[in-house]
């Protein structure tokens, strides 16, 4: 990953230097032609001035060729070198391609290479009463254009090292605060795989890997717990098998010492049969409790509140040997779209358990059902004057195998239950694509809100 980067980076700072580079160099001898030319002009002016004044011109020339830094020669229009400010060339032909053009009265210029070094090479026309009688050719190395060019690409190169440095230490940076998240992660995935449910990988940035982090540690919880109900439903349905059957065994074994009368073994028998059906009765509403999850709802339009009085009709007596009260009340008639054996399912388990965890202490003790409805839902509420429940337990009432009560109640009073009924409730709920929600205070009571969505 280090090496694509830096190669990325390098590639990208080779471009632009090369860019600039170029750019620069071009600019430099743009400039130079352009001043060279201005020379060339004020020297073919100057000379046409003073064509008879041959020392004056020579002086002339010498000193512009000074100010240029750049060889200067007039030559005639037979191409006869007449002033050279090097001397050399006086007398001798020059042919060249900017000669040629300029003779023909056009300024023109060129770079050559000579001796590995690069020469710029201009010419310009005399002109005197429309005729061209000459022109001024100046050639000028590129030397000191390419020492500026060789100093600048140091210069870059020097940016570019110490760049590519620091941008290669920011990456490893980086990617190692991009990696090490991801490597604890990838360690807590195996943890939780290995069986370490609940791991936890500690959180260090706000940013996505911040919340997928974050989202990790909430699926391990939810595991964790899944786990935890798990076993405590496990617990529980053994602890409930175990009695009936430790029952079982002592009066076999009793039984099974000494000789006694037919009437004493047909008392033990009643006792066990009444232990089997103990253990049947469990057993019964387990396989209840998967069948009605796992069914597919058998959807009718039903009139709620007739549902309703349907279920507390059945529960009822169950109520009134409990000495609760059951207050039923509605607004308006609903009719909802739902499965009615499920939906009463879900309404005795609620209307049950608000019997059940009734509080003793308490003078009179009621359960009130109450149905309400807006434009776009249906409200049904289920408020008892029960017990009620710890804030903190609140939120776990809906998983499988929890139960807020286990052993003896404050009261010393055994409540019975596994722990799965609102489990179920909620899953049927869900399953309509409605939503249940609890409210509860400690020694004050609990109410289960259902909303169900009306269709419009
Ligand atoms: P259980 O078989 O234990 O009743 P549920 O799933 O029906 O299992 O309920 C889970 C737990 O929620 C119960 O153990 C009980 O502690 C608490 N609970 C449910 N309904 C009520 C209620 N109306 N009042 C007080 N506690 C309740």
């Amino acid at each position: 990953m280090l090496i694509l980067y830096s190669l990325i980076i390098i590639l990208i700072f080779s471009v632009f230097s090369i860019l600039i580079l170029n750019n620069y160099k071009a600019a430099q001898i743009k400039n130079n032609e352009i001043r060279l030319f201005q020379t060339a002009n004020i020297v073919a002016d100057i000379y046409k001035q003073n064509i008879d004044d041959i020392i004056f011109a020579r002086m002339m020339l010498k000193s512009y060729s000074n100010y240029a830094n750049a060889r200067i020669l007039i030559v005639d229009s037979n191409k006869k070198v007449l002033l050279d400010s090097y001397y050399s060339y006086v007398d001798k032909s020059i042919d060249n391609e900017e000669i040629r053009s300029s003779l023909q009265g056009q300024s023109s210029s060129n770079i050559y290479t000579l001796d590995s070094k690069e020469v710029l090479q201009l010419a310009v026309p005399i002109t005197s009463n429309n005729n061209i009688i000459g022109s001024v050719l100046i050639s000028s190395d590129l030397v000191a254009i390419n020492e500026n060019v060789n100093h600048l690409k140091e210069y870059i190169l020097k940016i570019a090292i110490s760049g590519l440095f620091i941008s290669l230490v920011l990456t490893a940076i980086v990617t190692n605060n991009l990696t090490n998240p991801l490597r604890e992660l990838t360690l807590g995935v195996e943890k939780i795989t290995s069986g370490n449910l609940g791991y936890q990988v500690k959180k260090k940035s706000k940013d996505e890997i911040g919340s997928l982090v974050e989202n990790f540690n909430k699926m391990s919880s939810t595991l964790s717990n899944i786990e935890k109900n798990r076993k405590n439903f496990i617990n529980s349905i053994s602890h409930e098998l175990k009695t009936p059957l430790t029952s079982i065994k002592v009066l076999i074994e009793s039984l099974s010492m000494g000789n006694r009368d037919i009437d004493t073994y047909k008392e033990y028998l009643k006792d066990i049969y009444g232990e089997t059906e103990r253990m049947e009765k469990l057993v019964n509403y387990l396989m209840k409790s998967i069948k009605l999850e796992d069914s597919i709802l058998m959807l009718r339009e039903e009139n709620l509140e007739e549902l309703l009085e349907e279920t507390i009709n059945i529960i009822k007596p169950y109520a009134d040997k409990n000495n609760v009260s059951l207050n039923f009340s509605y607004k308006d008639s609903v009719t909802v779209t739902c499965d009615k054996d499920k939906i009463k399912e879900v309404i005795f388990n609620l209307i049950d358990n608000a019997i059940k965890y009734k509080d003793v202490n308490k003078k009179e003790n009621y359960v009130k059902i109450f149905l309400d409805k807006t434009i776009d839902k249906a409200i049904l509420t289920i408020e008892d004057n029960g017990i009620g429940i710890e804030k903190d337990k609140l939120e776990d009432v809906f998983k499988r195998g929890f139960r807020v009560l286990e052993g003896p109640t404050r009261d010393n009073m055994q409540i019975h239950g596994y722990g799965i009924g609102l489990a179920i409730v909620k899953s049927l709920i869900d399953k309509h694509g409605w939503h249940i929600y609890v409210k509860s205070s400690l020694d004050v009571g609990t109410t289960f809100t259902i909303e169900i969505p009306l269709s419009s």
